[in-house]
């Protein structure tokens, strides 16, 4: 028997492997792009590893290839990536290779543009920082140009305090990569993607880097992906889907605010982009450096087990010190239902202004007020597709659910009682923050930012530039501004309520909640001038309360991790969630009780639920949730993949997959 001529074509659709295609004589290689036929359809695929499973597959009912393309093959490095992606988060290996080739970018291989494309970032002048570096600055970029040098996997933990010179220091690791012709790959998340990131960047090497995240314009986004496949395109900064852009020369990686939970994808393939950078080094045989002020605890961990070098930039550059904290015991204050400043707090605010410096009220809730009853009846207003209270928006004079975009006009009468008037809004956004800062305050200038209002990058950047030209007395804004940003006249950071986070049973949310108060109160006093922060809790005494008051990060991470050992949890041990989702709640619940009745039961294992996820109801689709808890040598992806296959399931029901949860709704 002639052996036939195919070759196995993986395509960017949900499918768990690659299918065979005749070459009808094309000479083609692993990593090549070519066209093949799929349906009815024509689409793009990558030339693959073959799959066994193909041999059975009769020849008369292979179809033949299309095209190949004139561009280089999708390096062997970056479809191994692609593959571990696939096999830990169990997600179709199709699906993980789509986020690799989004639709623009296959229609630019498709249809190539017809002149010559210009790549962003291709050379780099080898320029010298013109900083003289700290001591400590000096010694973690030399540890850093070290290890680009060396050109094989090391993991670091660049740790200093906001204002230390991180970002100058992981600089000259770039500039070290780029003197040896590699590329680099500098992850941020989102919203730290400023103009003032990209100015320095620009200052320090004298030309513009490659910015890839969701807002970029799908022409840059085409030439960026074509210049790092042609290894052209030396830098690229972008947000988590960056990593998967096919970069045949990567030689650094960079997680800057590596804790940051929009690392994690939430939807479609749940990848956390920090821990598969660290994985993307690792097979690439490169460096990568993750960093940030409140380091994860996952990471530090793995520096106190010698795994990740520590890097430690021990002081603000400059001298510039670190704000006084000021903890407000909110059991002793007088404030009431219609007001949430303390009198501490306005204090401060007055005489910040007074000085003519500028202040931050920090509160992570968009709108006016997060709950709307009826004073008679006790009404709440609730979305009819969620399990989610309606949110007051002054801006619409609407109620908004936060999850799914339903809102209402807010009624002159109660829906269920009829009485007019009777609707009270409960507890504060920044809406209503703004509002009572603007009536003690009257002459003040208050600007909110939050993600309504500051919606486009442009906006941002207007109410950015505003803030550097002193045209805001106080600020107050949701958490897209706790992170990066640095301004020279904010000392005063009130903290509106510190205990927000810590409601709720998710095992990291003291880490959190001690990660965001620490970002948050790093915006105080960054430049000469001093900085405070006045902490509003009714929990002053919790152990977050205390280690940020009293600066001491590694001792409350140590306590936090002896518990999570205790416990068996991550990184301890394993954890996987199953979502369950449909319309119809029973049978969501039949099927969840499917599932139940075969769960895998070991020693070294274990299933919790089903149980009705905390959001049951989330845009209409009933939900409910399995966690699997297991020991860290447990095969975790190998057990849920055989126990989910013995259930046949129902056409109309979701089942998702996450392996390391970073939610629990
Ligand atoms: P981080 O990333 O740790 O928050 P940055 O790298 O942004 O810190 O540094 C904070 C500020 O201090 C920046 O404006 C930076 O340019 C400046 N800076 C840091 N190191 C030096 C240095 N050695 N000489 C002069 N300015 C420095
Ligand atoms: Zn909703």
């Amino acid at each position: 028997m002639t052996k036939r001529q195919s070759s196995d074509v993986l395509l960017p659709y949900p499918v768990g492997r690659p299918y065979s295609y005749l070459t009808d004589g094309r000479a083609v290689e692993k990593g090549d792009f070519v066209l093949v036929p799929m349906g009815r359809r024509e689409t793009l695929g990558v030339v693959w590893e073959h799959d066994a499973q193909n041999d059975d597959v009769p020849e008369h009912k292979l179809k033949a290839f299309i095209e190949s393309y004139d561009i280089p093959p999708m390096p062997d490095i970056h479809r191994r990536f692609i593959a571990w992606v696939a096999e830990y988060t169990m997600a179709d290996i199709g699906s993980v290779l789509k986020m690799t080739l989004p639709a623009l970018v296959e229609n630019s291989i498709r249809k190539p543009p017809r002149k010559q494309d210009v790549y962003p970032c291709t050379d780099i002048p080898s320029l010298k920082t013109d900083l003289d570096l700290s001591n400590a600055q000096a010694e973690a970029a030399k540890e850093m140009q070290k290890a680009v040098s060396a050109q094989t996997f090391s993991a670091m933990l660049l740790d200093g305090v906001t204002g230390s010179g991180k970002t100058e220091v992981y600089f000259e690791a770039l500039a070290e990569a780029f003197r040896q012709n590699k590329q680099v790959l500098v992850l941020l998340p989102e919203i730290g993607l400023s103009p003032q990131f990209l100015d320095r960047f620009k200052r320090r090497f004298g030309t513009e880097p490659a910015v890839w995240h969701s807002d970029v314009t799908p022409a840059n986004k085409r030439k960026i992906w074509h210049g790092v496949l042609r290894g052209e395109t030396k830098c690229v900064i972008g947000a988590r889907s960056a990593l998967f852009l096919p970069f045949p020369e990567l030689g650094l990686i960079i997680v800057d605010e590596e804790h940051d939970q929009s690392y994690k994808q939430e939807d479609g393939v749940m990848y956390n982009a920090r821990d598969m950078a660290v994985v993307r080094a690792s097979l690439g045989k490169m460096p990568v450096a993750l960093a940030s002020a409140t380091p994860s605890l996952e990471t530090m961990q793995n520096v106190w087990a010698e795994k990740y070098k520590h890097l430690i930039l021990p002081d603000r550059f400059g001298g510039a010190e670190m704000p006084d904290i000021n903890m407000i015991d909110m059991r002793e204050e007088k404030t009431t239902s219609q007001v949430f400043l303390s009198d501490p707090l306005r204090q401060a605010l007055v005489e910040t202004k007074e000085r003519g410096e500028q202040s931050l009220l920090f509160l992570n809730r968009r709108g006016y007020a997060p709950l709307t009853l009826c004073r008679k009846c006790g009404h709440r207003f609730e979305c009819p597709s969620c399990s989610a209270w309606l949110v007051e928006h002054r801006r619409t004079m609407a109620l908004h659910c936060h999850h799914c975009g339903f809102n209402v006009k807010i009624p002159k009468e109660c829906p269920e009682c009829d009485t007019e008037d009777s609707l009270v809004a409960c507890g504060p956004g920044v809406e209503r923050i703004a509002e009572e800062a603007k009536a003690f305050m009257p002459d003040a200038n208050v600007l909110v930012l939050s993600s309504d209002i500051t919606d486009s990058p442009k906006q941002m950047d207007q109410a950015l530039q505003d803030i550097q030209a002193g045209r805001a007395d106080v600020i107050i804004g949701t958490q897209m501004i706790a992170k990066g940003h640095h301004f020279p006249k904010l000392t005063t950071v009130g903290v509106v309520d510190a205990d927000i986070g810590l409601s709720g049973g998710d095992m990291r949310a003291a880490e959190r909640t001690f990660q965001l108060l620490h970002q948050v109160s790093g915006r105080a006093g960054r430049s000469a001038l001093k900085g405070s922060v006045y902490l509003q809790s009714y929990m002053p005494d919790h152990t977050v309360m205390k280690a940020i008051a009293n600066g001491a990060r590694d001792q409350f991470l140590k306590v936090e991790a002896s518990e999570r050992a205790e416990a068996a949890m991550p990184p301890f041990g394993k954890l996987a969630a199953l979502i369950i989702s449909g319309p119809k709640e029973d049978v969501v619940r039949n099927y969840c009780r499917q599932l139940a009745r075969v769960a895998p039961n070991y020693d070294n294992l274990r299933v919790l639920g089903p149980a009705a996820a905390a959001m049951s109801l989330l845009r209409g689709q009933h939900r409910w949730r399995f966690l699997i808890k297991a020991d860290k040598t447990v095969h975790i992806q190998k057990v849920i993949e055989e126990w989910v296959a013995a259930v046949k399931q129902p056409s109309n029901i979701r089942l998702k997959i996450d392996i390391d949860p970073q939610s629990f709704f």
